[in-house]
């Protein structure tokens, strides 16, 4: 006999929820699809100049450098630097070069100053060693007033 109400109470509470997600998400996305538009012109516009960057030698690297014509080594005790640019040649992306750190300075920069610091790896590296040390500093100091 109670078989009846419970159940069409709860398929109408079902059907009511997805009908409101729906016309939550659809409303941003029309929203955002302007502002996307102009994004996508303002990185392209940014990204058809030349630039460089300074990276790490990784291990294994097998480049030879625009300037001196040799080769990009990795060594182990030594933590070379590369310059790596991203040549644009009318707008248009063209090629990547390699160059010694040095080399890159000595030719003057041809492809703008290699920008330094946005290797996210080591940012994050540093950062982690600098909050081990305010640990340390602070565990140290507890340990005095103790
Ligand atoms: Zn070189």
């Amino acid at each position: 006999m109670p078989v009846g109400s419970p159940g069409p109470d709860f398929s109408g509470r079902c059907s009511i929820i997805p009908i409101t997600l729906g016309m939550a998400t659809k409303t941003p996305a029309t929203t955002s699809s302007a502002p996307k538009t102009s994004r996508a012109s303002k990185t392209s516009a940014a990204t058809r100049k030349s630039r460089a960057v300074v990276r790490d030698v990784e291990a294994g690297s097998s480049v030879d450098c625009s300037h001196c014509g040799e080769r990009v080594k990795f060594q182990a005790k030594v933590r070379n630097k590369q310059v790596i640019c991203n040549i644009y040649v009318s707008g248009k992306w063209n090629r990547v070069e390699h160059f010694h750190q040095a080399c890159y300075e000595e030719a003057g920069n041809p492809f703008g100053e290699a920008e330094v610091g946005t290797d996210y790896r080591r940012q994050a590296a540093n950062a982690a060693a600098a909050e081990r040390a305010k640990k340390l500093a602070a565990e140290s100091a507890e340990a005095q007033s103790a």
